[in-house]
């Protein structure tokens, strides 16, 4: 876990500019977060990676951008309309709602996925848990609440009208199965995956970006012949896994976690999280991977009276493919990389310095131009200008060079430029690395190669 507390690393999170609260000029939205300069170009960053890891350069899959909206029956079908619901207690106390799960994990500190609602509020009873807010105790019994935000489309109100917020990508992605096997011409095994906004009317969201109402998602659906699900669930958790660890998470704080028989869903034959040692908890979900067998396209057909399988061109046999799902919340791994990136050392001069070790490849900004002299700046822009049509580069000329590199360490960016008066002499600049802090010069010719090959992936 991060030696640092969560409150500094969200307070660094704040006050450099990642993230905004949400409508502040109108004192804000309950856990609503706005991402500011630097934030949004990480979570491109991070966007775009997943992309062509999983996308573009995978020989496998191929990627879809599905609408949020979706035709009411998806959700039948899917099960969200009926069961996509949390336990809530109430306190009749103070009126102060909450999940029964949570409620129970962070009092007693037990798990209780998979039991029923009758069964937690035994718990509740049982170990006479209080309500957090008023420390009486008071309560509802265990209630579903559904977690899909309800909209209409056109101009009437009604039960014909309702339409849904999507709360997970992965719905888009079965619904165009036939689409997307027609048009791909991919033989199984093959995925889709896509991008995109989920929401989900948490009843309690927090922990900052951890759990909130309205976030992103990277979702595989990977589609494959029974029987061979399980050697590629291994393998997307193994995928998965290694992408976490290259972009340089402690490996400490890291674990996969393979749900238990009674967690899992009925028609799932395994689940597993990887999950983060975040500040603010033992351990979180960050990337579930699921084998769904053949549960969606199955339940999608029945629903829609499409059918929805896959005839194999060389054996001629006809079959509901089986589905793997590694899904992945972007608020989730953007959080994760700066608690793990986050550091504060003390330097020998007696400076103190923030640094955000984010792996180079989805650093907001990869290097920074810093003529050491106003008097420098012409040829200093030059370069600057060269440079940012490589790669995402700032030029900053305020301030003296130590409180420069300063605030480009607290912000992540891996390389300071340093322009001086040899320089105009010798067509060379400094180059300093944010995490060794060491300088080298280098020629101005040889720079672009230089940084484009430290930022790779
Ligand atoms: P949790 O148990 O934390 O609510 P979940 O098991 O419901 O998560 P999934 O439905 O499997 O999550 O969603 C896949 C991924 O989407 C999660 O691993 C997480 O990264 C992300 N995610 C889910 N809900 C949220 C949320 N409310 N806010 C941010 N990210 C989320």
């Amino acid at each position: 876990m991060s030696k640092y507390s969560f409150d500094e690393i969200v307070s660094h999170l704040k006050s450099s500019g990642f993230v905004y609260q949400g409508s502040e000029i109108y004192g804000g939205l309950s856990n609503s977060w706005d991402f500011g300069i630097l934030g949004a170009a990480l979570k491109k960053n991070i966007k775009d990676l997943w992309w062509k890891v999983f996308i573009e350069t995978n020989p496998y899959n191929v990627g879809i951008d599905s609408a949020i909206l979706m035709n009411t029956k998806t959700w039948e079908a899917s099960g969200h309309l009926k069961g996509f619901a949390d336990a809530m207690v109430d306190c009749k106390e103070c009126k102060s709602r909450f999940r029964a799960d949570k409620l129970i994990q962070d009092a007693i500190d037990l798990s209780v996925e998979g039991k029923t609602f009758e069964e937690m509020d035994a718990v509740i009873n049982e170990h006479h848990i209080v309500c957090p807010d008023c420390g009486k105790f008071n309560w509802t019994n265990a209630r579903a609440f559904n977690l899909m935000f309800k909209t209409y489309i056109g101009t009437l109100e009604d039960a014909k009208s309702t339409v849904y917020l999507r709360p997970e990508t992965a719905q888009g992605i079965f619904v165009n199965f036939n689409n997307v096997a027609r048009t791909s011409r991919k033989k199984i095994p093959f995925g889709i995956g896509q991008i995109g906004k989920s929401f989900r009317n948490e009843i309690t969201p927090g922990n900052f970006i951890f759990r909130v109402r309205e976030f992103e998602q990277m979702e595989l659906e990977f589609f494959c012949k029974p029987g061979e699900d399980m050697k590629w669930y291994q393998y997307w958790i193994d995928t998965c896994f290694n992408f976490v660890k290259k972009l340089g998470i402690k490996e400490e704080n890291l674990r996969i976690r393979p749900h238990d028989p009674e967690e899992l869903a009925f028609y799932s034959n395994g689940t597993s999280d990887i999950e983060y040692a975040f500040p603010f908890t033992d351990w979180g979900e960050v990337w579930g991977i699921a084998d769904r067998t053949d549960y969606d396209l199955k339940k999608h057909s029945e629903y829609s009276g499409k059918e929805l399988s896959y005839l194999d061109p060389d054996t001629n046999e006809k079959y509901i493919p089986y589905c793997v799902e590694p899904s992945v919340g972007v608020e989730r791994l953007f959080l994760m990389i700066c608690c793990d990136a986050y550091e504060k050392e003390n330097l020998e001069n007696g400076e103190e310095r923030v640094v955000m070790h984010i792996h180079p490849s989805i650093a907001p900004i990869k290097a920074c131009v810093c003529p050491l002299s106003k008097k420098l700046s012409k040829e200093a822009s030059e370069l600057h200008a060269k440079l940012v049509n490589e790669f995402a580069c700032e030029y900053d000329e305020a301030g003296s060079i130590g409180k420069r590199y300063r605030r480009n360490d607290a912000i992540g960016t891996p390389f300071c430029i340093t322009y001086d008066f040899d320089s105009l002499e010798d067509n060379c600049v400094t180059i300093r690395d944010r995490d060794t802090m060491e300088q080298k010069r280098i020629k101005i010719d040889e720079l672009s190669a230089y940084i484009k090959e430290r930022i790779k992936f």
